[in-house]
């Protein structure tokens, strides 16, 4: 077995209450590393075409990579790959916390969990016995992932749901300790199958090829984190939150269900206040990360808590008008105990109050006004009333109540929080990711309007080259398994200490943005010497020297299978699309219009090697070893 494998699949019948360990495949792990480019390869040959998601053929993969298991920063995470509920297309959601961690030391790359239990249940899993245990769950079925997660064995590890798994929320997630696999709906996959929890112990060690190698230069990246003007100052400082200034000041932060991209209550929901009126204690981190993103909040009445990412207070937040992060603060809380998605649950709500203000649907529900929004949010989780309505996302409920125009999805997953209109990259990205409106799976927007290279955000340069660069990249790093943080490092300290005025980054910025797209991507393509951090450690884990162009390879290759298998499942490219109001709305002055999609989407789909209406072309999956 290749190192930095355990080298075990376990899989596990739910209504048979069975399982069996199968030795990891080798070349599935050569082609698609592991997480979820792993889980996509099982997903595509197991399940036949046009299954129910919520239905018992669906599988719920939950899959780690070569790196997880080790003291690499960023690098405890699990993937979780399903089909999903609310798309319909491919599910897959990454998570920190420490379930990772725990099934390497069991001994598990992957586990596959088939069909549906009788009555709720649990797993605990002994990978040093090599025993799974089928666990009745009745005690726990109702309670939220905070109380479940306190009340289950503290030798293990545990990926659990809370009452919005098992009501079936189409935008449930699966929770470990603090942090969510929020997105896609895997929540409401794993409720379908009446599986509270599943808990994982081992005391295995990572085998890795030269582990000496690796720990010293582990010590040269954690000091080089440590020193990155993002990665060890900006988001150590502020979390995530120290986002919302910056999008603000570019006017892509959504404000009033994108009627516009600046709000001005912005500040008093970003990272700078949190840290001045709410951090409490010690920044909190996933394990082994010297970025320690995460904030500590004390909300009312519950006590210390994790505090708001960025996507939630943009969504929950300025998303809604509601400029009091406190109140942002307990709805988060109240979100990822019920197990759901802050960003879908955020553009819901959002959605919800426009259509109340049009006079489209009837609710005390609206904008800048917090009066029922817990008690609503209480009721998604449990599909009550309305709740129930809202529990099914905005694509749903705007072919229930009308509003297509502004709902505001892409394959049914609500956008997270960086408006496309100032972010053109982005909004090609959102159109073509394969799970929907997602940013995690590219995040392009950090090359070209978050990050500190301040290219042109809105003219045509690149717009579809960097999109492919880094919905690759971020397919391989999701496979790995890593945080996609760890990419913010590779724009190097010296770009970011440079005066932006200056002649020196002026220069460096036309440069970058006049590069000729297929050297831009050649660029990133080149197979040779490790270079970055995340090659060098799956080097030294592995054994098998990788290289940007390596990973840019298998990035295409994991994101080519998922739009194949998006295609088996009837999405075409009638699907690559963004909001109405995206497109023909403008929030810039001088802009009459929005994203100018269809420019960009022909050059995008010929780049990719993909025909004029989106289909992988033979000689593309073949040069990729893509078998479908
Ligand atoms: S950067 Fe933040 S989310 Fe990523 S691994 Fe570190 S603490 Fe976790």
């Amino acid at each position: 077995m290749i190192k930095g494998y355990a080298g075990r699949v376990l899989e596990v019948d739910l209504r048979a209450r069975s399982f069996f360990f199968a030795p990891l495949d080798e070349e599935t792990a050569r082609l698609y590393i592991g997480g979820k480019g792993y889980g996509t390869r099982l997903l595509y040959d197991r399940t036949p075409a046009g299954i129910d998601p919520l239905g018992p053929e669906n599988l719920l993969i939950f899959a780690t990579g070569p790196l997880n298991g080790s003291v690499a920063p960023q690098s405890n995470r699990f993937a979780v790959i399903c089909k999903s509920p609310l798309t319909g297309g491919i599910g897959n959601a990454t998570c920190g916390g420490s379930f990772a961690l725990g099934m390497k030391k069991a001994g598990i790359d992957v586990l596959i969990v088939k069909d549906r239990a009788e009555r709720p249940l649990r797993l605990e899993i002994d990978g040093d016995r090599d025993a799974v245990e089928f666990l009745d769950a009745g005690d726990l079925w109702g309670k939220g992932t905070y109380a479940t997660q306190k009340l289950l064995s503290r030798k293990h590890q545990h990926a659990v749901i809370g009452p919005a798994g098992e009501n079936l929320v189409l935008f449930a997630g699966i929770v470990s300790n603090e942090r969510i696999a929020g997105r896609t709906g895997v929540g409401a996959v794993m409720g379908s199958k009446l599986l509270k929890a599943v808990s994982v112990r081992g005391s295995r060690k990572l085998d890795m090829e030269d582990p000496e190698k690796f720990k010293a230069y582990t010590k040269e990246v954690r000091k080089l984190f440590e020193d990155h003007p993002v990665l060890g100052e900006s988001m150590r400082r502020f979390g995530t939150g120290g986002i919302v200034n910056t999008t603000n000041g570019r006017n892509i932060l959504p404000t009033r269900n994108f009627q516009k991209g600046h709000f001005e209550r912005a500040m008093d929901l970003s990272g700078e206040f949190l840290e001045d009126h709410g951090l409490k204690g010690v920044k909190t981190s996933c394990i082994h990360c010297p970025v320690t993103c995460g904030r500590d909040v004390e909300v009312e009445g519950v006590g210390v808590v994790k505090g708001p990412e960025y996507e939630t207070l943009a969504l929950m937040g300025s998303n809604l008008e509601i400029g009091d992060i406190k109140k942002v603060a307990e709805w988060n809380y109240h979100a990822d105990d019920l197990g759901m998605d802050t960003i879908s649950l955020g553009a819901t709500l959002s959605f919800a109050m426009e259509l109340v203000e049009r006079g489209m649907l009837d609710a005390n529900l609206h904008f800048g006004e917090q009066a029922g929004v817990t008690e609503l949010i209480q009721d998604i989780g449990h599909r009550r009333g309305l709740g129930a309505e809202l529990a099914d996302g905005t694509k749903r409920l705007a072919a229930k109540y009308g509003g297509s125009e502004f709902a505001m999805h892409v394959k049914g997953l609500e956008l997270s929080a960086y408006d496309p209109r100032g972010s053109f990259a982005q909004g090609v990205e959102y159109a073509t990711t394969n799970r929907g409106g997602c940013h995690v799976q590219g995040a392009s927007m950090y090359m070209e309007s978050v990050g500190p290279l301040t290219i042109n955000p809105q003219n045509l340069k690149l717009k579809a080259d960097i999109p492919i660069m880094q919905q690759n990249i971020a397919c391989a790093i999701n496979s790995m398994v890593l945080c996609i943080f760890t990419t913010y490092g590779m724009i190097p300290k010296a770009v970011h200490e440079m005066n932006p005025s200056s002649f020196k980054y002026r220069a460096l910025a036309f440069a970058f943005e006049n590069l000729p797209g297929a050297l831009l991507r050649g660029a990133m393509g080149i197979k040779g010497k490790p270079m970055l951090w995340f090659e060098k450690w799956l080097t030294y884990i592995t054994g098998t020297t990788f290289s940007s162009g390596h990973l840019q390879e298998i990035g295409a290759r994991i994101f080519n299978l998922e739009r194949m298998y998006n295609l088996r499942e009837g999405l075409t490219s009638a699907d690559d699309t963004l909001p109405p109001r995206i497109l023909h709305e403008s929030t810039f002055p001088g802009m009459d219009s929005g994203h100018p999609l269809h420019l960009l989407l022909p050059s995008y789909y010929k780049k990719r090697g993909w025909s004029a209406d989106g289909v992988p072309l033979r000689r593309t999956l073949e040069r990729l070893q893509v078998r479908v």
